[in-house]
Formats: C-alpha cells, sequence, structure tokens
C-alpha cells in the first residue's frame, strides 16, 4: 500500500472510504432531463436589470448574517405564516444536513426516518451527521404505510422524520391525514420535517398549518422553481427550534451574489410561477402521450417530473443517452423502482424529443 492510501485509511472514516462519490454526468451537449430544472432562462429585461443588481452588490463584504431583508421578502411573499421566521441555507441539501447534525447525538446515536424510496440526501446526511437512517418501504402504489410508519416510530423514536411533499423519485402527493397523524404520533419526541421542494407544482402545502403542529417545520427551495444555480433553501417552524439549527448554520452560509439575486427573483415571482404553470401543462401533456404507450407505466406526478417504469430501464436510459437526451435510472436506487425512469418536464420541444427518443427506444 502507497503512503497515501495508508494516509486514507488511517485518517478518513471507513463509512466514508466504502462509498461512492455523488455522480453527476457531464451534460454537455445533452438534452437535459435529469436533475429537475427549469428550462426557461429569465426574461431579457430582467437579466439586464439583474445584471446591474449583481454589480452593486458589494463583494468586498461578507454578507450580513441576519440576511434580515431577504428573509423579510421570503416570508411576505411565499406564504409563511405570520409570526414565523426562515432559517437559509445554501441549499435545502444544507438544511437537511443542518437538522440532522443538530439531532445526531443525544446521549445515544439518533434515528433519522423518511419513507423509502426517498431523496437521497436524508440517509446521506444522517450517516454524515453520526446518525441512524431508518427507512419504512411505501406501498406498492407509493402512498405512505402509515401502520408501518407508526410501527417504526413507536420502535426507534426518530428525532427527525423526512417527509418529502411531493415525494422524489415518485413523484406522488402523500395523503395529509396519514402526514397529520405522523406529525402527531412524533409529539415531544420527534421533529417531522416536510420538504417541499416541488411546491411551486405541486401547489400544496403545510406551511400555513405550522401554528397547528409545534414540531413541524416545513423546507422549501428555489431550486426546482428556477434557481438551482444560486444554491438557496429556507427552512420555517416554531421559533424555539429555527435558533437551535441557526448554531449549526455556518454565519456565512448564503453568499452575497445569492441574496442578491433571490431577492430579485422575489420580487419577480410572477415570472417564476408562470415558467411553472407552463411546465404543469406540459407534465400533464407528457403524462397523457406517455400513458399511452404500451409497455409504459407512468406514475402519478405532483412535481416537475415524471417517473414510470418501461420493459428494461437500463437499457432505455442508455439509448436515449446515445440519443443525447439525459435522463434517471432509478432501477438501482430501490427495490421497488426496478426499470423505472425519471425524466424532467421541460420545454415543449425538449419534451418531444424525449418522447420520439424514447418510442424509438421501446
Ligand atoms: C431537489 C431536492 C432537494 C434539494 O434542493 P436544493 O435546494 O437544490 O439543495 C431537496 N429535497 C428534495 C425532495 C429534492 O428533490
Amino acid at each position: 500500500m502507497s503512503s497515501i492510501d495508508k494516509l486514507v485509511e488511517n485518517t478518513i472514516r471507513e463509512d466514508i472510504r466504502a462509498i461512492a462519490s455523488y455522480h453527476v454526468p457531464d451534460a454537455r451537449g445533452y438534452i437535459k432531463l435529469d436533475a429537475m430544472e427549469n428550462p426557461y432562462a429569465l426574461p431579457e429585461h430582467l437579466r439586464a436589470d439583474l445584471g446591474q443588481r449583481l454589480a452593486d452588490a458589494a463583494l468586498n463584504r461578507y454578507p450580513v448574517p441576519s440576511y434580515a431583508t431577504l428573509k423579510a421578502k421570503i416570508c411576505a411573499s411565499l406564504g409563511v405564516p405570520a409570526g414565523y421566521d426562515v432559517l437559509l441555507g445554501n441549499g435545502s441539501d444544507e438544511l437537511i444536513s443542518i437538522m440532522a447534525t443538530a439531532v445526531a447525538q443525544q446521549g445515544r446515536r439518533a434515528v433519522i426516518m423518511a419513507p423509502t424510496p426517498a431523496f437521497i440526501m436524508f440517509s446521506r446526511s444522517a450517516q454524515f451527521a453520526g446518525a441512524d437512517f431508518v427507512g419504512v418501504p411505501v406501498k406498492a402504489d407509493f402512498s405512505l404505510d402509515l401502520d408501518a410508519m407508526l410501527a417504526a416510530i413507536a420502535q426507534h423514536q426518530p428525532a427527525l422524520v423526512f417527509l418529502a411533499y411531493p415525494n422524489n423519485p415518485t413523484g406522488n402527493l402523500f395523503d395529509a391525514g396519514a402526514m397529520e397523524a405522523i406529525i402527531g404520533a412524533l409529539g415531544e419526541t420527534g421533529i417531522a420535517v416536510v420538504d417541499e421542494a416541488y411546491q411551486p407544482f405541486a401547489r400544496q402545502s403545510f406551511m400555513g398549518r405550522l401554528p397547528e403542529f409545534p414540531n413541524l417545520v416545513v423546507m422549501r427551495t428555489l431550486s426546482k422553481l428556477g434557481l438551482a444555480g444560486i444554491r438557496l433553501g429556507y427552512l420555517s417552524g416554531d421559533a424555539k427550534l429555527l435558533e437551535q439549527f441557526e448554531k449549526v448554520r455556518p454565519p456565512y452560509n448564503v453568499n452575497v451574489l445569492t441574496q442578491v439575486a433571490a431577492e430579485f427573483a422575489l420580487e419577480h415571482l410572477d415570472v417564476l410561477d408562470q415558467q411553472a404553470g407552463l411546465l404543469n401543462a406540459e407534465r400533464s401533456r407528457l403524462a397523457a402521450e406517455l400513458a399511452a404507450l404500451p409497455g409504459v407505466e407512468v406514475f402519478p406526478s405532483a412535481a416537475n417530473f415524471i417517473s414510470m417504469r418501461v420493459p428494461d430501464g437500463e437499457r432505455t436510459v442508455a439509448e436515449l443517452r446515445s440519443k443525447k437526451v439525459l435522463i434517471k435510472n432509478l432501477s438501482k436506487m430501490d427495490k421497488m423502482l426496478v426499470n423505472c425512469i425519471r425524466v424532467t418536464v421541460s420545454t415543449p420541444e425538449e419534451n418531444t424529443a424525449f418522447l420520439n427518443a424514447l418510442k424509438a427506444s421501446l
């Protein structure tokens, strides 16, 4: 063994050495339908205005760590209930990791739970923070298995339960009544995190219901709405919980350019909402056309992506790649997702290119 390999073995945690790194394929020259990005840019006149605002940003200064202006804009324009504040993250990925770190060790390793299949960062963040992740399989139709969730909560006493609403990678909204039962069962022993990354498309939310549930926090992001590049997530919930998470947050985690761009975007939220509306209309069209294809089983989606089962997931993804269309193969993520693929809803042109490539591959 070389001396650098010895150094790695002597210093890096065994569980970190054992995992593969998060792989993001090089998308240059491809129609990119694998990451739930909004395909639309800002209109030309807004781009010029944004350029001016960014030029005026004080890049020589650290951000003001209270982020008061941006937070006030988020609270005022994104449905945060009166009296509630937000915590900001470098994407909601960072908020997930902040919460996992805050709960991980309470005398013993904490348990972090989610229905599975789930967003990969729930289990990864639990692992990195030194907590145990417990996944509870959803039912065959991807709905919550409430009995199994309640039994797992009673058995493991999780400190955090993530509920993505709608879920990724399946796309469905869980039953709100079942979610309430889970939040209620956690009571004073666990925090329920409703992850609303796809709220701009689902248009359903627990945000307005925060006052009903002291152990509920609601997390969202600007990524899927069209600002994946700036990395901004936000989280709301009881001030006493936010106060604790705030201690774990790196003080300057949201940079000045992100802050300026996000404030600008929130002043023009109508433009982004309109784009989300176009994508929702395309989601309906795409779902209907996919459902008509022999051998394709389309799953209902409230998000800006559609997941489906095809005869051979691996082959379909490879054939689409050879036609310069990138989608996500879900087959290896979970045994419930064998031969499942996920496509981001995009412009009518890109969706049609995907449909044609898919038809040719079936
Ligand atoms: C995309 C996604 C996120 C991550 O969003 P970022 O703000 O870009 O880090 C969080 N949760 C779910 C369920 C997602 O699909």
